[in-house]
């Protein structure tokens, strides 16, 4: 027998959702809290990652749903030794086993603006997660308005959720959609997302307001992510603030990701079967219904951004296309790739040791450097 299935004898494996990572650390929720008797009763431990499983190059993510190995009582952390097959992963936000996506927009206070609601609900159905549209700040409308915004979304084939995170409305009924699922919170800045989580989840204020001092920058620019967990069972997971989502898909994909097209195709099929729903004969997307204009002007941008990608040299191949407000094409670097981002290990250390733990960051250096 070798030392290491020895040793995964030896161990209690437990089962846990992580729920936070920052460089080598993951903040593990197990699913029924342990007893110890040095450190009472624990549903939360701090972990790193098997060497095994870095060797074989296995990421850890936020939703990861793991089995952690606790070597040892007195120090109170374990080591995640494997990690389920995932149900779902996403790149940005970097979550594995999200059920669906929670769209947040306003109202008014920022006005609702049908073109930039019409591109998230796109850039969100691409995902293949459910998808759950909120419309918050209804205090600040007439009811007639709300109907009218109801009326509307109903026939983009859409069923809002309004609220009112200030007025205290509507919220019971948003919980019940977000109950033991894991949840992406979506929207333009401004809109009250953080509101709303804070709201859900009064426990998370601190950490909220944590975050947004000296955290803001971190938490909006680099691929952090958290999942707060919802008194109802159930964790939300706060997404980077973006205004004017990317629509990277394939120009063929489009129409798929419109409900009202979706459900045209579902009674018929176009006369050519790679049709791009524009001015092909016998086509069964085109015609008149409000959002054709955008899907019209959504397909231009995705047939531009292919076009761009076939011309691009092979030594820009490692950059990604980004499409400016303005229509221009620039080449970023890839955010994926881990020299663009580096953050000092020490700071982000700092930050979870902060959250979580009362031990001295040296000392926890000490035993990530010894695992
Ligand atoms: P985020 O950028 O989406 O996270 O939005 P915030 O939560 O920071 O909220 C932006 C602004 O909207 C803040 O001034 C909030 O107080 C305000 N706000 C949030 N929810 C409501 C609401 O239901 N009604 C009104 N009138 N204001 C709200
Ligand atoms: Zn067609």
């Amino acid at each position: 027998m070798t030392a290491q299935t020895q040793s995964s004898l030896n161990c209690t494996q437990l089962r846990g959702t992580v729920v936070a990572v920052q460089a080598n650390f993951y903040q593990v929720k197990l699913d029924k809290p342990i007893t110890t008797e040095s450190m009472g009763d624990r549903q939360y431990l701090l972990c790193t990652r098997r060497t095994r499983l870095k060797k074989i190059g296995q990421k850890v993510m936020v939703g990861d749903r793991v089995l952690v190995e606790e070597p040892d009582w007195l120090d109170g952390r374990g080591a995640i030794a494997e990690v389920l097959p995932r149900q779902s992963q996403l790149e940005r936000p970097p979550v594995a086993n999200a059920d669906r996506i929670l769209l947040v927009f306003a109202l008014e206070e920022p006005t609702l603006d049908p073109w930039q609601l019409s591109r998230f609900l796109v850039k969100a159905e691409s995902t293949a997660l459910e998808l759950c549209l909120c419309l918050n700040k209804t205090d600040l409308i007439h009811s007639s308005q709300q109907q009218q915004w109801h009326n509307r979304l109903t026939a983009w084939g859409y069923e809002p959720i309004f609220i009112s995170v200030a007025a205290n409305l509507g919220l019971d009924n948003l919980i019940t959609h977000l109950q033991d699922k894991i949840t992406i919170v979506a929207g333009p800045s401004g809109v009250g997302k953080s509101s709303l989580i804070n709201k859900l989840i009064p426990a998370v204020d601190l950490r909220v307001g944590e975050v947004s001092g000296k955290l803001q920058r971190g938490r909006h620019t680099t691929r952090h992510v958290e999942l707060f967990e919802l008194p109802v069972g159930g964790l939300l997971a706060d997404s980077p603030g973006f205004n004017q989502p990317d629509l990277d898909c394939q120009p063929s994909e489009l129409a798929f990701y419109f409900p009202e097209a979706r459900e045209r195709l579902a009674r018929g099929n176009c006369q050519f079967s790679n049709c791009l729903h524009r001015d092909e004969p016998n086509c069964m997307v085109r015609g008149d219904w409000e959002r054709y204009e955008h899907y019209l002007k959504f397909l231009e941008e995705t047939i531009a951004r292919q076009e761009a990608l076939q011309q691009m040299p092979e030594r820009e191949s490692s950059l990604k296309l980004k499409v400016k407000g303005s229509g221009k094409h620039e080449y970023e670097p890839k955010l994926e790739s881990k020299k663009y981002r580096r953050v000092s290990r020490r700071s982000k250390q700092q930050t979870l040791q902060e959250r979580y733990e009362n031990q001295s960051l040296e000392e926890i250096y000490e035993e990530v450097e010894d695992f």
